[in-house]
């Protein structure tokens, strides 16, 4: 019996629609520009490979909750996302809406520097994401959409991905030992832009439960 010299943290997970059981998350793996109008949008030309960041597991918000507005940016942008979970089988066994939080600001700073992302995308409560939906994509052109206030700002359908979600998970085992558990945030259509402490955020993929929060206070 390991002897801890404080209790571990407890296992981020995921809560799953129609079931008792919760999804145990491993890590959380994240594409860039996967959609051709949004790597048009982020200055990306042509059909770019697929290119993977990470954020942490304890990254996520679920369950309903709200996520703290973050220090350190002028311009938090939302990133609505199809999100696929790993089983067991380690293929992908079900599906979830997510939004990627990313400060732009310090994500364009990095970029010109040439310095890592982490500080951009993987920060504390950068991943709100509904609950997961185990089985097939409902419908692999479905709708993926995000409003703030009510308002549209992001529109898409799932099968304007550049790289499918089978095959992101092929280009993903390229660099990872993927497992049960990992999450794949396979990217955002276009329409990315900026959240004020207070919006009202609801994020869409037909089929699927949505994902719906406020953000936190400054
Ligand atoms: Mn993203």
């Amino acid at each position: 019996m390991t002897q801890w010299l404080f209790p571990p943290a407890p296992t981020p997970s995921l809560p799953i629609a129609g079931r008792p059981e919760r999804f145990p998350v491993r890590r959380i793996l994240c594409v860039g520009q996967n959609y051709a109008a949004h790597a048009r949008e982020m200055g990306a030309d042509g059909r770019p490979a697929p290119f993977f960041f990470a954020k942490p597991a304890d990254a996520l918000v679920t369950d309903g909750a709200n996520p703290a507005f973050p220090g350190e940016t002028e311009n938090l942008h939302h990133e609505v996302e199809l999100v696929c979970a790993i089983g067991e089988s380690g293929v992908i066994v079900g599906w979830a809406v997510g939004c990627d939080l990313t400060r732009r600001d310090i994500q364009a700073e990095a970029k010109s520097k040439g310095r890592p992302w982490d500080a951009a995308k993987g920060f504390d409560q950068s991943a709100p994401c509904g609950p997961l939906t185990l089985g097939d994509l409902p419908d692999p052109a479905a709708a993926i959409a995000l409003t703030v206030n009510g308002e549209t700002r992001q529109s898409g359908r799932l099968d304007d991905m550049i790289w499918s979600p089978q095959e992101v998970l092929v280009q993903a085992r390229r660099f990872w030992d993927v497992q049960a558990g990992d999450l794949i945030f396979t990217g955002t259509p276009e329409g990315v832009g900026p959240l004020q402490p207070g919006d009202r955020v609801e994020a869409l993929v037909a089929g699927l439960s949505p994902l719906s929060f406020r953000m936190g206070a400054r």
